[in-house]
């Protein structure tokens, strides 16, 4: 199995079949499991086996399915999943924190995350240093050898900033801080975030690994002695863990990852490159335009510009509205990586709560509009962005 590419991982890595001999992975709809003797519970209390489990809190054969079918896509010795990607991001940072640490992050992170790390973390003593994260003098200088983890996304919402993994690794690890990347945007198809030297993955299943907008998930990967001994403890008493519906759905969902991700990024290539330069914006944001100023660090790290890409109207809010308010095929929605194209506007939305001057900092403009392609004709797409901007 460790030959195979990620693309057959995705769709064999962790099966487990039971006595039926069954093709599709079952669901183990079951948070109890049965024990023979009194003296076999006793066991399973102590050390649990290979193919035991004893509650769903703590493990499921259809989670066990996912995880280990996502850990062998990322390279990862195990993994763990959880209820929602923000379960997965308290967990991984909570589970390793404690009062008197300090934690460097970038600047530019999901609203959730900076609740994690301004709101919880700081109530328990954890100080924080949020710095510029495309900008490595300020990791430098914020990186001390106090600091327990960095953490940021490596590329981020809804700007697009490219994060260098190996060379913020590399300030981390000098100062024997653990590295924690919420690889959303980067998706499992074009990361390779624990080589490049990430110590822990985060995902939020929600998002691509689903990609039919159907279910919460999430999952951390990383070493068996984080994942065991840091992280599971912690989850398990805490309660986040993955329905196995749910982890079925995912399962699932990372069978057709591959080739559902390669096209949404296609699709975005073509539409960021037809758009650049239209009249009616003043920026085309897209790592995989030569104009992105991380565009080669992004063709470095992933390969790929992504699904994902913003277009800021020229004309500001009003424009902006009127630009989503036009749309035919694209659906306002604050989803994202979902089958069908969705568009989002974060000054009102995903970002309405950060204070003005953190939105100025972060680029996040009254006619910023961040776009999520989907699985439909690129040419329909690229139709109904160039009409609705005519209306604008
Ligand atoms: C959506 C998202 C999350 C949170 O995931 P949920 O599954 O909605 O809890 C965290 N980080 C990033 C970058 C996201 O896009």
């Amino acid at each position: 199995m460790t030959t195979w590419s990620k693309r057959t991982k995705q769709v064999h890595a962790g099966t487990r079949r039971s006595q039926y001999g069954e093709v599709a992975e079952a669901i183990f709809l079951t948070q109890g499991f049965v024990y023979d003797t009194a003296e076999q519970a006793e066991a399973r209390f102590v050390e649990l086996g290979e193919d035991e489990f004893i509650y769903a809190r703590y493990g499921n054969p259809t989670v066990r399915m996912f995880e280990e079918r996502i850990a062998a896509l990322e390279g990862a010795e195990d993994a763990f999943a959880t209820a929602s990607g923000m379960a997965a991001v308290n967990a991984a940072l909570t589970s390793m924190l404690k009062s008197g640490d300090h934690v460097v992050a970038a600047r530019a992170l999901f609203g959730s995350c900076l609740y994690i790390l301004e709101e919880v973390l700081a109530r328990f003593g954890v100080a924080l240093t949020l710095v510029d994260g495309t900008d490595l003098d300020q990791w430098k200088a914020a990186v001390t050898p106090g600091t327990k983890a960095v953490f940021f996304e490596s590329v981020s919402n809804p700007t697009l900033e490219v994060i260098d993994i190996r060379a913020v690794a590399e300030i981390a690890h000098a100062a024997g801080a653990l590295v924690i990347v919420d690889n959303v945007f980067a998706t499992p198809v074009f990361s390779d975030a624990l080589a490049q030297g990430a110590d822990v993955v985060v995902y939020s299943a929600t998002k691509h690994i689903d990609g039919q907008g159907r279910c919460l998930g999430g999952v951390v990967l990383g070493s068996a002695e984080y994942i065991r001994g840091t992280l599971e403890p912690y989850l398990k008493h805490t309660g986040g863990a993955l329905s196995p519906f749910n982890a079925w759905v995912m399962l699932k969902g990372l069978e057709t990852l591959d080739l559902r991700v390669r096209a949404q990024a296609e699709a975005a290539q073509a539409l960021a490159g037809a758009l650049e330069g239209h009249g009616k914006l003043s920026r085309v944001i897209y790592p995989g335009l030569a104009s992105h100023p991380q565009h080669g660090l992004a063709m470095a790290q992933m390969g790929s510009g992504g699904t994902m890409l913003s277009i800021e109207l020229a004309g500001g809010q009003p424009a902006a509205f009127r630009f989503l308010n036009a749309l035919k095929l694209f659906t306002i929605s604050n989803n994202l990586g979902d089958a069908k194209s969705l568009v989002t506007h974060p000054a009102t939305t995903t970002h309405q709560r950060l204070p003005e001057d953190q939105k100025v900092i972060l680029g996040i403009s009254p006619g910023l509009v961040r776009v999520s392609l989907g699985l439909e004709d690129p040419a329909d797409l690229l139709a109904d962005v160039t009409g609705a901007l005519a209306a604008v």
